[in-house]
């Protein structure tokens, strides 16, 4: 079925009864081509890719719990292109272009909304490190706006600009980042892989990966042996944990990041704001509650959950930058489970194991990543080939130590990521 205006008026005035799921149920066959482990957005977007891009449609999705369950349904939906590296620039610059042509490419509405993102710098360091950073972006052929105080003033009158310790001294914007509803962005990839052919199969968690001399084979799950040709491990913060059933250690460790949404207000924030000091970010969303999140707990836990502490240091950051969201009443927290890798930059590519392909490592920043991450790892998938944006993801960065991406300068400390 093909979402229309003259579809919902026909279904508005036929008592909605003509509605059909978005995907089926199907059971897992014996057989596949290709499996993809875990149904977030990097895995629902590398099977509709393989479908639509490659033609490869014998695809199945593994999926432990619902799909969306994972980081997909949890982040707080920022979408950006304002990396300043080589590797990353080119790469988020793709998906970027890829969320730009996205909901009419699925057929779905996933509230994709270019309402800007703003980066405040509060000091003479910071703002030359963001100067250089938008002249990247513009090299890349993306857009970076640097604004003054007085810019500011007048788009975001809400914040502390003369907090005495942070000042806001400006802010590197870019127009076209913004926000995209989060679980739309999972249903419509399913809907759009399902409709090429792809079996989305849930409540099944692989439990071990089949190899014989050096190849795979397939995968064992909690619903029997499933064998394939090809299977790729997308499977964000338990990245560790699927690697290991192949016999790998990933250079990956998991953290928790907390958000946080509170009853929903008038409209108050029209863009995406992030504090360069307090790392700390919100936006508010379609319903009016203020979303917000900062800083990873400070340990490594496959917990789904965060701790007090952390919650503590986000709402301060918070009363920091804008004293007035203290009279907001957060009416929800959560936490998930995030792949963090010591360069800050994600893995795209194949493993020792043939046929084994491994995405991961997308740290806190892999929702904006699904369009581009699902092209590029479907490419390598399909043809055995890199696909040039996503080229320098590779493995063994990390062991040989050439073609690192350490995007912020903090190195391999995971709490400064
Ligand atoms: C609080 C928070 C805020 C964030 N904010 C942003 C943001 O603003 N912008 C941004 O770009 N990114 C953000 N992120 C990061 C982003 O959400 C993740 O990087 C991205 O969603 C990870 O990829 P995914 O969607 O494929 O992961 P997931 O949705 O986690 O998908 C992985 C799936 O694999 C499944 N799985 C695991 N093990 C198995 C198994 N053995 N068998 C079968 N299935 C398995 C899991 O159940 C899960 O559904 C945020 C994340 C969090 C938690």
């Amino acid at each position: 079925m093909r979402f229309s205006a003259l579809e919902i008026l026909k279904q508005g005035l036929t008592g909605n009864k003509g509605w059909t799921p978005h995907w089926r149920d199907p059971a897992p066959k014996s057989d596949y081509d290709v499996i993809i482990i875990g149904g977030g957005g990097h895995g629902l977007s590398t099977a509709y890719y393989l479908a639509k891009n490659h033609g490869i449609t014998n695809v199945a999705v593994l999926e432990k719990g619902y799909i969306g369950s994972g980081n997909v349904g949890r982040n707080t939906t920022i979408v950006r292109a304002n990396y300043g590296l080589p590797g990353n620039s080119e790469f988020y610059s793709h998906s970027l272009k890829l969320w730009e042509g996205l909901e009419p490419d699925l057929n779905y509405n996933v509230m994709h909304s270019q309402r800007g993102i703003i980066n405040l710098f509060h000091s003479d360091g910071q703002r030359d490190a963001f100067v250089r950073r938008g002249n990247a972006m513009r090299n890349q052929g993306d857009d970076a706006e640097l604004l003054s105080r007085d810019d500011l003033r007048k788009m975001v009158p809400y914040l502390n600009f003369d907090n005495a310790r942070f000042p806001v001294r400006g802010g590197l914007m870019q127009r076209r980042g913004g926000t995209a509803r989060h679980d739309a962005v999972v249903w419509g990839y399913a809907r759009g892989a399902d409709q090429r052919g792809v079996d989305i199969i849930q409540n099944c968690e692989v439990t071990g990966i089949d190899i014989e001399n050096g190849v795979v084979k397939g995968v064992q799950t909690t619903r029997g042996a499933i064998r394939a040709k090809k299977v790729g491990i997308v499977v964000a913060g338990r990245s560790s944990q699927v690697a290991a059933m192949a016999g790998m250690r990933l250079p990956i460790e998991s953290h928790i990041l907390q958000a946080f949404v509170t009853e929903g207000i008038k409209p108050a924030i029209d863009h995406v704001i992030s504090f360069g000091m307090g790392h700390f970010y919100i936006s508010q969303s379609d319903k009016g509650g203020l979303v917000f999140g900062g800083d990873l707990d400070f340990y490594a836990s496959y917990a789904q959950r965060g701790n007090l502490p952390m919650a503590e240091h986000v709402m301060e950051a918070g009363m920091a930058l804008m004293p007035a969201i203290g009279k907001a009443k957060v009416l929800r927290s959560w936490g998930g489970i995030m792949d963090m890798t010591p360069d800050g930059s994600p893995i795209i590519d194949k493993t020792h194991i043939d046929g084994l392909f491994l995405d991961a490592g997308w740290c806190y920043g892999g929702f904006k990543a699904v369009p581009g991450s699902g092209y590029s790892f479907a490419h390598l998938m399909a043809t055995g080939n890199h696909h040039e944006p996503a080229a320098r993801f590779r493995l063994d960065r990390f062991k040989t130590g050439v073609g690192l991406m350490d995007e912020e300068g903090t190195g391999s400390q995971h709490n400064l990521h």
